[in-house]
Order: C-alpha cells, then sequence, then structure tokens
C-alpha cells in the first residue's frame, strides 16, 4: 500500500515542489500552508510522515510537533531555514526525527523522505515480531540502568525513562559497544544511517538529552563519556 505524506509549507512554490516530486514517486499526498490546517489534516489521516516547515502562519513548526507528539508517533521531517533553530528541532522539545536545512535538493529530501519511511517500516515489524513472538525478554543491565531490547523499553532506579526513538537506538548502539570510544561520526553512520546527510552535532544533541536522561548528574556524566577529541564512550 502505498504511503501517505502530508507537507505543511505556506510558500506556494515550494509546496508545489514537494507534492510534485513526492506523488512522483507514488506516495500519497496531502500539503497544507499554515499550522492549524497541519493539525486537522495530520489528524484526519494519520501519515506516515509529516514534511513539516518551521516558519507557518497561524501557528508554527515548533508548535504543529509538539502538539502531534502527544498524539500520534508519525515521523516527522522538518524543514528549518537556520542553523540556531537545529537544537530545537532535534531536541527533547520537538523531537523530530529528522531535519533539513534550507535550501535542500530534491534529491536529498528524497533521500531523507525513503530513509526515514524505512525506518518507520522496519520499527513497526520489530514491534509487530516482539509482540507476537513468546520470547523471554533480553536485557542490557547496567546496575539500575536497564535496557529491555524486546519492549525497547528503558528502565532507571526502576522507573521508565521516556526515550524517543532515536535516543533509544542511540544509547542502545552505545551500550552494546560498552568502554570503545566511538567517534561521533562512526555513531552518525551507524544511528543514523549512512543517507542521513546531518552533521556531527546531531549526535552531541542527543547525547545531551540522553544524558539529562540517565546520568545523575548530566554536567559530569559518568555513563556516556566524552572523549576529548575523538567521540564517545559509554562505561555502563
Ligand atoms: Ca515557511
Amino acid at each position: 500500500m502505498a504511503e501517505t505524506i502530508l507537507i505543511v509549507e505556506d510558500e506556494p512554490s515550494l509546496q508545489e515542489t514537494l507534492t510534485y516530486n513526492l506523488k512522483k514517486e507514488g506516495y500519497i499526498v496531502e500539503s497544507v500552508g499554515d499550522g492549524r490546517s497541519a493539525l486537522e489534516s495530520a489528524r484526519r489521516l494519520k501519515p506516515d510522515l509529516i514534511v513539516l516547515d518551521i516558519m507557518l502562519p497561524e501557528m508554527d513548526g515548533f508548535e504543529v510537533a509538539r502538539i502531534l507528539r502527544k498524539e500520534m508517533t508519525t515521523s516527522i521531517l522538518m524543514l528549518t531555514a537556520r542553523d540556531d533553530e537545529i537544537d530545537r528541532v532535534v531536541g527533547l522539545e520537538v523531537g523530530a526525527d529528522d531535519y533539513l536545512t534550507k535550501p535542500f535538493s530534491m534529491r536529498e529530501l528524497m533521500a531523507r523522505v525513503k530513509a526515514q519511511l524505512r525506518r518507520t517500516r522496519l520499527l513497526r515489524e520489530e514491534m509487530g515480531n516482539a509482540k507476537s513472538a513468546d520470547i523471554p525478554h533480553e536485557k542490557l543491565t547496567f546496575d539500575t540502568l536497564i535496557i529491555d531490547l524486546t519492549r525497547r523499553e528503558v528502565t532507571l532506579d526502576s522507573e521508565v525513562v521516556a526515550l524517543k526513538p532515536k535516543e533509544y537506538e542511540l544509547l542502545l548502539f552505545l551500550a552494546e559497544h560498552r568502554r570503545q570510544m566511538l567517534t561521533r561520526e562512526f555513531i552518525l553512520e551507524r544511528v543514523w544511517g549512512w543517507d542521513f546527510i546531518g552533521d556531527s552535532r546531531t549526535v552531541d544533541v542527543h547525547v545531551r538529552w540522553l544524558r539529562q536522561k540517565i546520568e545523575k548528574d548530566s554536567a559530569s556524566p559518568v555513563r556516556i563519556v566524552t572523549v576529548r577529541g575523538g567521540g564517545y564512550r559509554f562505561e555502563g
């Protein structure tokens, strides 16, 4: 079945170009030009992916994402116009799955869209398998920090830590390579995928958010430590 994409972009020519190119790839596409319509369409369509611009009339993309995040698990690819928006975009506040900085090429956008939809499909399959399979929970335990691979759930001091999919994947990747120094580039390639065209700041931002959730004192981390001039190392 064709996947559904909602485009939220107020600039008519860009909205038209995006719609045209995504339809040409076989996706079912709906496009709107303001924040309020974005909420309405997303609730009705339940799209597989939302391509969301930040600067919008009525309600900006940050607000739209913040509201939709509470209602659905749809992937969000944000379009940013400024570098200083990136922290907010990938951070806790918004939690976009990916972002593109304007201006971008259609080839770039298409690569991101495909990568995101592929990840969504894999995640769904995994979740489906995890539910149906009658297997014991596979867990990684680091004293009070426990990663339950079967449920894709992390607990700290017996309390569930609310992690976004990317944060979970990053933590799992670090944990599977315990005590190894991992460069930002390597982490980026393995956790975000070779076709992710972002830069290593994405890794730094996610590590920062993870630390705030799993470290006693995120200013002096002991679980995820920074290796000067190199990258990160998970100590457990
Ligand atoms: Ca705009």
